[in-house]
């Protein structure tokens, strides 16, 4: 065990290189990892084909969506053993800022996000500190239990942490990809009363009534905050969440608010959204947030839900991948409109 293969980055726009390199050595309080599933996500996109991500240095190994087994443990590095089956956060966080200690693992002041900061879980083996690592329950295997760790955690963080949902209240999913599907079914968990998904693209807003949307809109065809009123007769939705990064979509989940609504802002891009007249925000106390990722609890939270049979991820890993045709996998997630939910790649 000296060396071992990883799908590395050398530059963005070209295709990751599946070449072998020196199996990492765990420093002291961390542990080496045997990779058996790591997800791939939007992110991955922008870091290996469109490059408007940066990394901290090339070549990289991508992958900050990981779960596998402990094959070593560091000088140090306690509460886990050889063996253990356990999900890394996404980044490896210090542990010791005011946010750590405060549970808020996505705001750490010194992390290292996999995949962009750190190597990453693309490879037989990575390397994580034990502070970060998440245990898994037996009834939930590696594919779903990589994909938690961000593609239904971050949109967990937004509903429960950051909009605050209460059982009944209704939620607006703006963009009804992989993130925007997770929440359609966490909403639904979590007692939702309606749940409206907007998105332009017909097949996934067939599957998010299939998943349990009570209305599904076509923002190309028609107005948003018009089809809500006309359905629900209400002034507009509890919660908004927007997936998308765009100025557009912002204004959406900005419109389709009604009284004490929420807009929750995931989708991370450079463009400017503009608020409504503020006769209308304030005079309808209205909230904006933004949502950072997940928080280490959003992880271990989630496995629970799995867990206690309260949330079937089962039809969420849309194909899977061996190492060596990473390629082939990032480019079926960047052509999208495949019914992709997720995908996972399979290192070991
Ligand atoms: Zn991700
Ligand atoms: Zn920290």
């Amino acid at each position: 065990m000296s060396e071992m293969l990883a799908a590395r980055l050398y530059e963005a726009g070209q295709p990751l290189k599946v070449e072998s390199v020196p199996v990492p050595k765990p420093g002291p309080g961390e542990v080496l990892v045997e990779v058996a599933a790591c997800g791939l996500c939007g992110t991955d996109i922008h870091l290996a084909v469109e490059g408007d991500i940066p990394v901290a240095h090339t070549p990289i190994t991508l992958g900050h969506e990981s779960a596998g087994t402990i094959a070593a443990l560091g000088e140090g590095a306690a509460g886990f053993a050889i063996g253990d089956r356990v999900a890394l956060f996404p980044a490896a966080s210090c542990g010791e800022c005011s946010y750590c200690m405060a549970g808020r693992e996505s705001l750490c002041d010194r992390s290292k996000v996999y995949g962009m900061a750190r190597d990453g879980g693309l490879a037989k083996y990575i390397t994580a500190p034990a502070h970060t690592l998440i245990r898994i329950p037996d009834g939930v295997p590696f594919d779903i239990a990589a994909i938690v760790t961000d593609g239904v955690s971050t949109p967990f963080h937004a509903l429960r942490g950051r909009g605050q949902l209460q059982p009944g209240e209704s939620v607006a999913v703006v963009g009804c990809g992989g993130l925007g599907t997770h929440a359609i079914m966490l909403a639904k968990m979590m007692g939702a009363g309606k749940i409206v998904a907007i998105d332009v693209q017909k097949q996934a807003l067939e599957r998010a009534l299939d998943l349990g949307a009570d209305l599904a809109i076509d923002a190309a065809a028609e107005d948003p905050a018009k089809a809500i009123k006309a359905a629900f007769g209400r002034s507009g939705v509890d919660i908004a969440l927007e997936f998308v990064g765009a100025a557009k979509t912002a204004e959406t989940a900005l419109r389709v608010l009604g009284k004490t609504g929420r807009a929750v802002f995931v989708g991370v891009g450079m463009e400017r959204a503009t608020l409504p007249p503020l006769i209308r925000f304030v005079g309808m106390e209205q909230s904006v947030l933004g949502s950072f990722g997940m928080d280490k609890a959003d992880i271990e939270d989630l496995f629970a839900h799995i867990e206690a049979g309260e949330l079937d991820l089962s039809r969420s890993v849309s194909a899977k991948f061996p190492l060596s045709e990473i390629n082939e996998a990032l480019g079926t997630l960047a052509r999208k409109g495949e019914g992709i939910v997720r995908i996972v790649v399979e290192p070991s």
